[in-house]
């Protein structure tokens, strides 16, 4: 039987540092980690543990060698894998997920030049890498790589698993290949919306890397593995009560809503050994398209970022209540 085990989420909390707008306003921090896996307000009223509490002076860097790496070996060897950064707008998610180039290089920069550094050195194995950059808008697949395919349907069947039907996958044989890549899709995510940060912010974007490998000498037996990296869309509008300014924002909450409502409840479920009520993949497109990433014998990290600030105590400590239900037992 497949395994449905906790090991297999781990979810981590990174406290991004008092940004310039926070301090002028005479913000206050007020989030602290005590111990590696703690966080405490000041108060000390309200305290959680995850698998691990990153602060302002940790670089990406490591919380990818310590969240991202098994990840990628996984799929290296043939599983399914997941990363997420979940947060309000402004909480750092794309910071920690593409970061800046050279200087501050995020975890997708970080994957791709750990994936073929593994190739180039692995002698017994042979691999094959394709890739993907899809944003869900409004339920709606889009292919980053070319603007012209939009709202692509997702087709499922016993020998293909999930995919999506057209999308562009690209054979990439170097990390400077997928630089490029990825630079395409920032540009289109630009192009696609009058105001960049806004639509950003409501858009789940999903960088996806397929792996092939096979053994060089022997079997011959190809394992596929796919690596989600995925920088979602900021969950303030999941909590966001009263009217909506116009009807196109409020059909965007909702949409944003019930992705990560459904989001939570499957990784809640997925985390539940005791519980064996159906697991609601197909209440979202996001959860449906990554359920062959999520189940099983898959792995997944869960980053959630949050702001150290006063002002955004309702935002982070629903973002910390995410977390929690994510890694209950
Ligand atoms: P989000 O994608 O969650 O909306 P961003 O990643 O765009 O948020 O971060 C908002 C701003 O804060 C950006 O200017 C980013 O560079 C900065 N920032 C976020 N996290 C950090 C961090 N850990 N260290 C330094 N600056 C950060
Ligand atoms: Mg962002």
């Amino acid at each position: 039987m497949e395994q449905k085990t906790i090991e297999n989420i781990t979810v981590s909390v990174r406290i991004r540092p008092l940004n310039p707008r926070e301090l002028a306003s005479g913000g206050e921090k007020i989030w602290e980690n005590s111990g590696s896996a703690v966080i405490k307000d000041k108060t000390g009223v309200r305290s959680f543990i995850y698998d691990q509490v990153y602060t302002e002076t940790t670089d990406t860097q490591e919380i990818f060698i310590n969240q991202g790496v098994e990840v990628i070996e996984k799929c290296m060897s043939g599983y399914n894998g997941c990363i997420f950064c979940y947060g309000q707008t402004g909480s750092g998610k794309t910071h920690t997920m593409h970061g800046v180039r050279k200087t501050n290089p995020g975890v997708v920069p970080l994957s791709i030049d750990y994936i073929f550094n593994t190739v180039q050195q692995s002698s017994n194995k042979e691999f094959l890498i394709r890739c993907s950059y899809i944003e869900i808008y409004n339920e709606s697949i889009n292919d980053l790589l070319n603007q012209s395919l939009l709202n692509l349907q997702i087709a499922e069947d016993k020998r293909n698993g999930i995919k999506i039907i057209g999308v562009t996958e690209e054979v990439c044989t170097s990390s400077a290949q997928v630089n490029s890549l990825l630079a395409i899709g920032e540009k289109h995510k630009n192009i696609a919306s009058t105001n960049f940060n806004q639509r950003s912010s409501r858009s789940h974007s999903i960088f996806r890397v397929i792996v092939e490998s096979k053994n060089t000498f022997g079997c011959t037996e190809v394992a596929v593995a796919t690596l989600n990296l995925i920088d979602l869309a900021g969950s303030e509008s999941a909590n966001v009560h009263g009217p909506t300014a116009n009807s196109a924002r409020s059909k965007e909450m909702k949409c944003i809503n019930r992705s990560l409502l459904t989001l939570g409840t499957v990784i809640m479920r997925l985390s539940d050994k005791k519980n064996n009520a159906p697991i609601p993949y197909r209440d979202s497109k996001l959860t449906r398209l990554l359920q062959p990433a999520l189940e099983g014998n898959s792995k997944v990290s869960i980053i959630c970022n949050i702001s150290p600030c006063n002002d955004a105590f309702d935002e982070t400590l629903s973002t910390l209540k995410f977390a929690q239900r994510a890694k209950k037992i």
